[in-house]
């Protein structure tokens, strides 16, 4: 057993805000004596009666029993110095989001609690190494990064710095684990691992709209067809713009402007116009009273088109899900599956999957490329693209196609990799690098990105149904399209191809 046991020990929260409540009801209710404390005057016993009336409400709804609730309340003080915290074991800091307040906090901390006591610090973007320097035993600070709210999210990133002690970081391992928590450890890294992967996911549908690709409403539900539970642009517009760029920023500066990270003119012209989001009551959307969010056209099932030939190229589950439909729904077809793309070939003209190339610079002008990842719902959206080359007949045919197969088109400017292909291989390309860097596990990174943020797979998961070489042909073209850094393949990723793992 650790040495460093922390199960049911005192423990002391320092800020009684969002966070520090939250952890103070997940640390009670697994039965911890729980210490609150908070600079302002009154603040901490503000938080405990509001903690008091939670436990009511959770009564009430039959998510915990009277007896329990009261219990947990009799094991919560509020308390108005920190000389009273004497005798705890654990610390929690949930105090503002600034280095200097943070290290001035621990390092009064160390005078007061005794030395076997864990100090963890639920920062979301400082450097834990950091916040450590100038502590008389940095060994013992670690970081415990919850998710908002606390009661509900699973995931805590248990971050280690440099000098964190193993020990240390495996005892907040457990007692999340204890606290009925997925906790996942990580290197104190910018963004540690979710901040880290999830960048492109907000930032690949800002470049499409720098480039008047889309409109947010239908970058938002091509993602959401796939599974994500918000789209980009509702998902930032509810984290807050000036949230968002600021996480951006810090990550951006923090890898010294690597160009990967860089912040988009997009966002920061509605920070700068205080269009933030929900809280503002406007972001890419209105939050006005009974302003409705714009909504595509329903999906209209048609009829599979005639023609003279059409052939199922390519190879995989793609393929063979239009294989599918077409003998489903009576059309003779024939296969070639050696064929080096996947799609339709239609009386000569090609409907076909990116592959990161945009459709104007195929071989054939009648070439409509589309989106496509393995659990697109049937009806929902499907980004695809004509080549600025194509037949204005070819056009219109090829969206209805896709609508008689099964999807709803949505049709994008011809930008490479168009919007889910893209934002999928990023975020794998991300998580590759992170784990590179010994920043987490692949299991870690899957874990957090399904944990923290909700996503409807993880990027190894992803990573396993597409193979590393379409990721990689994938980026490869959106680098040789764009040129730059932000395209990049993870070394990680290009190892694995070149050694067919
Ligand atoms: P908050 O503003 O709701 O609460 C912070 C509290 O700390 C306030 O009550 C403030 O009075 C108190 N405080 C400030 N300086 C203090 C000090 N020196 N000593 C004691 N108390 C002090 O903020 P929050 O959203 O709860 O965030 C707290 C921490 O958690 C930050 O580091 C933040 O980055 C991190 N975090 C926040 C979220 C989130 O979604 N809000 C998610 C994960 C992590």
């Amino acid at each position: 057993m650790n040495p460093l046991n922390l199960s049911h020990a005192p423990v002391l929260v320092v800020g009684a805000g969002i966070m520090g409540a939250g952890i103070a009801q997940v640390a009670a209710l697994a039965g911890h004596p729980v210490k609150l404390f908070d600079a302002r005057d009154g603040a901490a016993a503000e938080a405990k009666e509001k903690l008091a009336s939670t436990f009511i409400t959770l009564v009430d709804k039959g998510k915990l029993t009277p007896e329990a609730a009261s219990a947990a309340m009799g094991r919560v003080v509020s308390i108005d110095t920190l000389d009273d915290a004497a005798g705890v074991r654990l610390v929690v800091e949930a105090v503002v989001e600034k280095l200097d307040v943070k290290r001035s906090l621990f390092k009064q901390l160390e005078a007061v609690v005794a030395p076997g006591c864990v100090l963890a610090t639920n920062t979301s973007s400082i450097s834990v190494t950091a916040i450590a320097n100038g502590l008389r035993h940095p060994e013992r600070l670690v970081g415990m990064h919850f998710f908002n709210p606390v009661p509900v999210m699973k995931l805590v990133e248990v971050v280690s710095g440099l000098q964190t002690a193993p020990a240390v970081a495996q005892a907040i391992f457990d007692v999340s684990k204890a606290w009925g928590k997925t906790p996942v450890h990580a290197r104190s890294t910018p963004g540690f691992i979710v901040n880290r992967i999830a960048r492109p996911y907000y930032a690949e549908t800002l470049a499409l709209l720098q480039e008047q690709a889309a409109t947010p409403a239908v970058l938002d539900a091509c993602l959401r067809a796939v599974g994500f539970r918000m789209g980009p642009c509702e998902l930032m517009d509810l984290i807050g713009h000036d949230t968002n760029f600021s996480v951006t920023q810090s990550v951006y500066e923090a890898n010294f402007s690597d160009k990967r990270f860089v912040p988009s003119l997009v966002q920061r012209e509605l920070v700068d116009g205080g269009l933030l989001g929900r809280k503002s009551g406007q972001g890419f959307f209105s939050y006005a009273e009974g302003a409705a969010k714009p909504a595509l056209p329903a999906w209209v099932p048609a009829p599979l088109p005639t023609c003279r030939t059409l052939v199922v190229m390519g190879a995989g589950p793609l393929a063979d899900r239009l294989a599918h439909s077409l003998h489903e729904g009576g059309r003779p077809f024939t296969r070639n599956t050696g064929a080096e793309w996947v799609g339709l070939s239609v009386d000569g003209a090609h409907l076909r999957q990116t592959d990161g190339r945009p459709a104007t610079l195929m071989n054939n002008p009648d070439t409509v490329v589309f989106d496509w990842l393995p659990g697109t719902e049937p009806g929902a959206a499907l980004a695809c693209a004509p080549s600025l080359r194509a037949t204005e007949a070819w056009q219109q045919q090829a969206q209805v196609w896709l609508r008689a197969l099964g999807w709803n088109p949505v049709v994008l400017a011809d930008a490479p990799g168009l919007v889910v292909a893209r934002t999928v291989a990023m975020l794998v390309n991300e998580a590759a690098d992170a784990v590179q860097q010994g920043v987490c596990t692949a299991d870690g990174a899957d874990a957090a990105m399904k944990l923290g943020v909700n996503y409807p797979a993880g990027p190894f998961d992803w990573l396993g149904k597409l193979g590393a070489p379409a990721i990689v042909q994938l980026l490869d073209a959106l680098d040789a399209h764009y040129r730059g850094e932000r395209y990049r393949v993870s070394p990680w990723l290009r190892m694995r191809v070149m050694a067919h793992l």
